[in-house]
């Protein structure tokens, strides 16, 4: 599957008084389900899974995530049996980010906080399946597997000629492909959507194949920490539609773009900066969300 036939880089119109310019790449379109970063970050566990001859993929998630339901389908387009791991008491109603994982094909297993902090498997996975048929991916695609499909994001497309890269950040897997992939001298800057995660920086450099790269994290747009939001997050994602035909997400995208308009407001950015937002996906998220909320 060529990943990139369906993206495309859109160019904001902006009024901008340092002549910047702004393009996003649409990793939105990639995939109707397995979109955006996630289909990246799933490829290569997928490719070492298979390699592996295992059967069944085990990984792990909360009740609103993308990597669950991108994994879940990516697994079921390959033939192979998912199962997730979620975070907490199995809910009366199922969120429709599980419903969908389960229509993939996906088997749901609930864990309590504690038990899924430390990763346990629960007993009935041990017992229903072999050792050695299994195959764990771990939270969030982070890992050296998930950073090098992230690798791939940029080298497709033509994106040597950005003076800054920015993307919204969570566990940095994403983050640190961009910085292992980026040309000399380009910036790149992440966005983090949990409040206060400064052991994110430790965790990309983990991923990092040169541990001194340079590369920027913002904490100042997480509007409360993960999966929170207010009304001004909403009112700026509806604004942001109306300008630029963009629909963004509330849990990542949405505060990505919103940080990037106040850094341009803030003339953050030098002249003729030419600016690469990575368009991450993630829009299955806003179905939790009641409706009305956003208009598109
Ligand atoms: C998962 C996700 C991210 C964060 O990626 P990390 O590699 O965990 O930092 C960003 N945007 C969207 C839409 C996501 O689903």
């Amino acid at each position: 599957m060529n990943l990139f036939q369906k993206s495309r880089v859109d160019r904001l119109q902006i009024d901008h008084k340092f002549h910047t310019t702004v393009d996003v790449l649409r990793l939105d379109l990639v995939h109707p389900v397995v979109s955006g970063n996630k289909i990246f970050k799933l490829k290569y566990y997928l490719e070492e899974a298979t390699l592996q001859k295992k059967k069944t993929i085990i990984t792990f998630g909360g009740a609103y995530s993308n990597h669950i339901i991108a994994s879940a389908a990516a697994c079921s387009m390959q033939g192979m049996r998912s199962v997730g791991i979620i975070r907490g008491e199995e809910p009366k109603k199922l969120s429709h980010t599980l419903a969908a994982a389960r229509e993939n094909g996906m088997e749901l297993f609930f864990l309590g906080r504690k038990d899924y902090l430390n990763k346990i498997l629960p007993q009935e996975i041990l017992e229903k399946y072999e050792k050695d048929e299994i195959y764990i991916i771990p939270e969030g695609g982070f890992g050296p597997n998930g950073m090098k499909g992230a690798q791939d994001i940029l080298a497709e497309t033509k994106t040597s000629s950005y003076t800054h890269i920015i993307a919204a950040c969570g566990t940095g897997t994403m983050l640190a492909g961009l910085i292992n992939a980026a040309a000399p001298g380009q910036h790149i800057i992440g966005v983090s959507v949990l409040k206060n995660n400064f052991s994110v920086e430790d965790d990309i450099r983990s991923l990092l194949q040169n541990p001194s790269s340079q590369f920027k994290l913002n904490f100042d747009y997480s509007f409360g920490g993960y999966a929170k939001s207010n009304q001004q997050l909403f009112i700026f994602m509806n604004e942001f539609y109306r300008k630029h035909r963009i629909p963004s997400d509330f849990v990542y995208t949405g505060k990505l773009f919103f940080a990037l308009e106040e850094l341009l407001n803030n003339d953050y950015f030098p002249n003729h900066a030419r600016i690469l937002a990575i368009h991450s996906g993630g829009l299955q998220g806003n179905f939790s969300l009641e409706k009305g909320k956003l208009i598109f």
